[in-house]
Formats: C-alpha cells, structure tokens, sequence
C-alpha cells in the first residue's frame, strides 16, 4: 500500500507565486486521490507489493490496466514535481556544471526557458511538461492526462503540472501567468542536476 509522500516544505513555502490554498488541494486532495485509488485498484492484484515505478511500467500500454497506469503515473508525477519545486530563496541558477549541459543542448538558459514555455502553454487540456533525457540529450516534451516519461522509457529531470487543478485557485485562466512565475522562480535546479 501507498502513502502519500511528505511534501518537502510547508504549504506557505512557495508563495507568492503558489498559495497555501493550493497546496493544500493539489497536495492533500488530488495528490492524495491518486494514491487512494491506486491503492485500492492494486488490492489483491500482482501488482500490490510492486514498486511505483514497476506498475507503470506493468500498465502502461495495457488498455485493461488504464486506471492503474492513471493514478500510479499520476502519483509519480505529482511526487516528482513537488520534488522539483524549492522554497522561495533557494538557489535562483543553475550551477556551472547543469549551466554547460543546458547551454550545449538549449543554446542558452534563455532558449531553455523560451521552449519551456512556449511547450508548456501549448499543451492543449490537461497534462505535463518535462525536461527529460532521452539518452545523452535533453529534451522538452509534453505528456497528455496521467502520461509520464518512465512509460517511454526517457529519464525525467523536472516537471511542470499544467493540469487546471495546478494554477485555477491562484490564477483561473492565466496559465501562461503561472508557468511564468514557476519558471522564474520555483524551479529547484539542484534537484535537477541530482536526476543528470
Ligand atoms: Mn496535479
């Protein structure tokens, strides 16, 4: 059985730019309705004592298995991004040794923060941003619904949740607001350089 992971702050850490209210619904109710449902999907299936990361895997591409694969992937993905948000006034740039890597893959930490943007407003409905290597390359790439890298075998190094429920409470229809302000300033770079 799962549980849900503690969030590595406080629900006021990343205001101004994510208010407690929404932590406290995209934490302690969405987050926390994926690991209910998953948990009870897996009872008394073989997948029960399995790993996160093995049951996407195993449901993953099986239409029989779609609401596993939904809510294990969506478990993952929201642990994932909580992990790659820092508390305002961490470090603001990425170190010199992620700053080469992204230069050499995005031109410059401009470019990267242009793509990222420009991916992650275009998504259409609901669904994710990821920076994510694919092999030796690092690439931007959207994923629909519960979608996540794992499930194509691509290694996740950040994330970005444009699902409505990440931004309506403090942004209503401004995604491109939120993705700003998370952008600029919420993204936790040494958790990014950690998953290289
Ligand atoms: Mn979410």
């Amino acid at each position: 059985m799962f549980t849900l992971p503690k969030l590595p702050y406080e629900l006021t850490a990343l205001e101004p730019h994510v208010s407690d209210k929404t932590l406290e619904f995209h934490y302690g109710k969405h987050h926390q309705a994926y690991i209910d449902n998953l948990n009870k999907l897996i009872t008394g299936t073989n997948l029960e004592k399995e790993t996160l990361e093995n049951i996407i895997l195993a449901a993953a591409n099986d239409p029989e298995k779609a609401g596993i694969f939904n809510n294990a992937a969506q478990a993952y993905n929201h642990d994932f991004f909580w992990k790659g948000l820092r508390p305002t006034g961490g470090l603001m740039e990425p170190a010199p040794a992620l700053l080469e890597v992204i230069n050499k893959n995005f031109g410059s930490l401009g470019n990267f923060y242009g793509e990222f943007k420009k991916a992650a407003t275009s998504v259409f409905g609901s669904g994710w941003v990821w920076l994510a290597k694919d092999g030796e390359t690092l690439k931007i790439m959207k994923t629909a619904n519960a979608d996540t890298p794992l499930a194509h075998k691509l290694q996740p190094l950040w994330v970005l949740d444009v699902w409505e429920h990440a931004y309506y409470l403090d942004y209503q229809n401004r995604r491109a607001d939120f993705i700003e302000a998370v952008l600029c300033n919420l993204i936790n770079w040494e958790f990014v350089a950690a998953n290289l």
